[in-house]
């Protein structure tokens, strides 16, 4: 995959176990960070939530149309998530449209997603959201209250699995206070857009 040829803006990579927070602090940095950061909006062939909207969550894709395009070469990267054969990826065109618009493009994916991004955008801000303890994790995917007991299982299996890639992150947050988590980031951000 190759990049486009003048991108003006920069990646923000966003990842972290599954559970801690992470799409609420990113909506809470949009908010509350004076930079021009756009989402770029994933597709997936898992089912849409309670509350989830067709192009603003995912872009919502059959196995079919998945596969298609993923032959197609239109995925920066992508992959099976959680072995119960739901797809997860991201479209190489959500990330250049913003780029060639001069926007920060945040990407929440999983690591092995970031690992796979990272040798084409090696300037990629990237950040590891946890919320502390795997306990902590345990709780909040329960008050959730979506999740099936499998379903839990196979996610703290799974985060037990990306803590261990929390080094390869440039910056590690440990989402506490959401406005405080978010803030931190903005900051950070801001700093990489004043060094250029
Ligand atoms: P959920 O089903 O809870 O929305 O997401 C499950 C996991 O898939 C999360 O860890 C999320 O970060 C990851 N994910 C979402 N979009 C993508 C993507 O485009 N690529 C990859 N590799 N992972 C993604």
């Amino acid at each position: 995959m190759s990049k486009p040829c003048t991108p003006a803006g920069q990646v923000i990579i966003v990842s972290g176990p599954s559970g801690a927070g992470k799409s609420t602090l990113v909506r809470t940095l949009l908010k509350r960070c004076d930079l021009p950061i756009v989402l770029s909006v994933s597709a997936t062939t898992r089912p849409p939530r309670a509350g989830e909207r067709e192009g603003v969550d995912y872009h919502f894709l059959s196995q079919e149309e998945f596969q298609k395009r993923r032959l197609a070469g239109e995925f920066l990267e992508e992959k099976e998530v959680f072995g119960r054969g739901d797809w997860y990826g991201t479209l190489a065109s959500e990330v250049t449209a913003g780029l060639s618009a001069g926007k920060w493009v945040l990407l929440e994916i999983d690591v092995q997603g970031a690992m796979s991004v990272l040798p084409v955008y090696p300037d990629a801000a990237t950040f590891f959201v946890h919320s502390g303890t795997l306990e902590e994790l345990e709780k909040r995917l329960r008050d959730r209250r979506s999740e099936t007991e499998a379903s839990i299982q196979r996610r703290l299996e799974v985060a037990r699995g990306e803590m261990d890639y929390l080094t390869q992150y440039r910056y590690t947050i440990v989402n506490e206070t959401i406005d405080e988590a978010a803030d931190e980031m903005c900051r950070i951000l801001q700093s990489l857009g004043e060094q250029g």
